[in-house]
């Protein structure tokens, strides 16, 4: 059984302001500890449940953040960025059984979380499909085009309330709550624990009936917290202004919403 796990860093246990997040300042490296140990409760379950191989895609910032030296023997672990539209899903393919989503965090416009956004800090809000775009909504969506179901998702408390409609097999831990610039985090110890029960069981389950098939039509649209980036980003082939900060993008074809969203959000 092959699992591709994707793993982020905003949703993680107790993350709360950027500086966490980022590289370089002091309070980084207790949070990179923290994905590291989510990250590897995911496999531990994954394992007990039969996996044989992973593939982990350490999908935040640099891409740099989990240590190497806490992956077992069957796993692989791609760092940095190819700059393909996959990106926080690069490297899934029909090969795999399942896909587990680690550390990830609520969408652009959402109060839950204080690190809530979609890709970038652009976006003050994003939807497909009417749907608040959440980047676990992005990509479980690019597992889905590859033919693989979503069955783990692991973030802060509302990220997960608004993911699971969206995917039947979908087995969640909510590791931390927030409203505006707080957060109430689980203790850690309890997370590893939960994540690990949660991968194991997300694997027991009947991966054939988590599948789902995608849209055939999709409707994207990005609202700017500045309207210059409405103009701007209204160029990129197939989008159109329809406000002042408002683009709207409709297709047939996922991978065009992937390709947009690498290069307008
Ligand atoms: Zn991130």
């Amino acid at each position: 059984m092959k699992v591709f796990i994707s793993a982020d860093i905003e949703g993680t246990a107790f993350t709360t302001y950027w500086e966490e997040t980022e590289k370089d300042k002091l309070t980084y490296p207790r949070a990179a500890e923290e994905m590291t140990r989510e990250v590897r409760a995911a496999i531990d379950g994954a394992l007990a449940a039969g996996a044989t191989e992973i593939l982990v895609n350490d999908a935040h910032d640099y891409g740099i953040n989990l240590d190497p030296f806490r992956m077992p023997e069957n796993v692989s672990l791609i760092r940095g960025w190819s700059g393909s539209p996959m990106c926080m899903a690069e490297g899934v393919d029909e090969s795999f059984d399942a896909a587990f989503f680690v550390g990830w965090h609520s969408p652009a416009g959402t109060c839950n979380n204080p690190l809530s956004h979609t890709m970038s800090g652009k976006p003050a809000s994003v939807r497909l499909n009417g749907l608040p775009c959440s980047e676990f909504l992005l990509y479980s969506w690019a597992c889905v085009m590859r033919g693989v179901p979503s069955v783990l998702l692991t973030g802060d408390r509302r990220l997960t309330e608004l993911s699971k409609p969206l995917h039947p097999g979908l087995v969640t831990v909510a590791v931390k709550d927030g409203l505006g610039g707080l957060t109430c985090c689980k203790s850690p110890l309890w997370v590893e624990k939960q994540i690990r029960q949660a991968a194991e069981q997300a694997l027991r389950q009947d991966l054939k009936k988590a599948r789902i098939e995608l849209p055939k039509r999709f409707v994207f649209e990005i609202t700017y917290k500045e309207v210059k980036n409405a103009v701007k980003y209204s160029y990129y082939p197939g989008f159109k202004m329809i406000s002042d900060d408002t683009i709207r993008l409709t297709t047939t074809d996922y991978m065009t919403v992937l390709r947009a969203a690498v290069f307008c959000l």
